[in-house]
């Protein structure tokens, strides 16, 4: 497979949501250690491919997929949750089906619409803002636009990525709650919690926080400060479902599971915290197999109706095949990951 991305993608409405089965080439049993390089469908977080490693143990097989701001040290977070998969699986469900929300990036008002109704049944949207170069009348539209296709029983929640200062946090949110039609929560409007907690006592919007939790030297914080209604959990750079699962205890809000636009089998990984968790009144953010053009497993973890059903696919020798990483990117990947081991032991 070519380093570089799809020049031309398949626009997303012709793209079948479950990828077609490939013919399985007959090759050795997959090493235990596998490096994938998948093309994304729109870039994403500056993405136009995903990369990543599939490990495979005892109990199936686990992603180590840190995007490359994160560095050794933070990767080890990763690296634990690929080996809590791989080495002992995952908790008992409580839950078969985990609602989730379609992500609409930060894209043209008539895309957004396109991707909300082409979601597989989503009633919850999560819409990107804050994008660099965009200004207000974009964002007002692309809401406006999400609204109309998810109809005014859905719910519409914004992600800022930590990019508003808080006097724009509260300025925009105001124009934005109202595009919208009321929003569920506007995650990450601003970077440090002692912001979060002033954007949330001047707004009437409830606050969620991500990037606050997930690479935040004390998780904790934001529940101190009063700082956000929901948290956001991601299994990966968290260090594995039952780290989250702890988590989530001690900080005693709601919690939202989002991805970290992981292959299905780091999708996983989610889907089983968010089947864990005893409580779920959220739709959660694990939609996001649609973003990458192919998989690492032959049926992905995609909503119908709105949900995914809790299921943990194993890859398939034929689909591995097609996703084999080059051998540069293979290197780099495992280089990576035997510093990351090293730190870990
Ligand atoms: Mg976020």
């Amino acid at each position: 497979m070519p380093a570089t991305p799809d020049p031309d993608p398949v626009p997303l409405d012709r793209v079948p949501l479950v990828p077609e089965p490939l013919v399985p080439v007959p090759r050795p049993p997959a090493a235990d250690r596998f490096v994938y390089a998948i093309p994304m469908r729109t870039r994403f977080r500056g993405l136009t491919v995903r990369e990543g490693v599939l490990v495979r143990g005892p109990a199936g097989w686990g992603e180590f997929s840190p995007f490359w701001d994160y560095d050794d040290e933070e990767s080890s977070s990763w690296w634990r949750a690929a080996v809590e998969a791989a080495s002992d699986g995952f908790p008992a469900p409580v839950r078969d089906r985990i609602p989730v929300n379609v992500t609409v990036p930060a894209v043209d008002a008539e895309t957004a619409h396109r991707i909300v109704l082409g979601s597989g049944g989503c009633r919850t949207a999560k819409v990107k803002v804050a994008e660099p170069g965009q200004d207000v009348g974009a964002e007002i539209a692309r809401l406006e636009a999400v609204r109309d296709a998810l109809g005014p029983g859905g719910a519409i929640r914004v992600d800022a990525n930590a990019a508003w200062d808080v006097p724009t946090a509260v300025q925009r949110l105001r124009v934005l709650d109202r595009a919208a039609g009321g929003l569920e929560y506007a995650e990450q409007p601003v970077a440090s919690v002692a912001d979060l907690a002033a954007v949330r006592r001047t707004v009437s919007v409830p606050i969620a926080a991500d990037e606050s939790i997930r690479r935040a030297a004390d998780p904790l914080a934001v529940a101190r400060a009063e700082a956000a209604d929901v948290v956001v959990l991601k299994v990966q750079p968290l260090g594995g479902v039952r780290a989250c699962l702890h988590l989530a205890e001690r900080v005693g809000l709601p919690v939202v599971v989002s991805s970290a636009l992981e292959t299905s089998v780091g999708l996983a990984a989610g889907i089983a915290l968010a089947a864990a968790l005893p409580e779920l009144p959220y739709a959660c953010g694990l939609a996001t197999a649609q973003l990458l053009t192919a998989d690492v497993v032959d049926v992905s973890l995609l909503p119908q109706d709105g949900a995914i059903t809790v299921a943990r696919p194993a890859p398939g020798l034929g689909t591995l095949d097609a996703v084999r990483a080059p051998d540069d990117v293979a290197e780099r990947w495992l280089d990576r990951l035997a510093r990351v081991e090293a730190l870990v032991r």
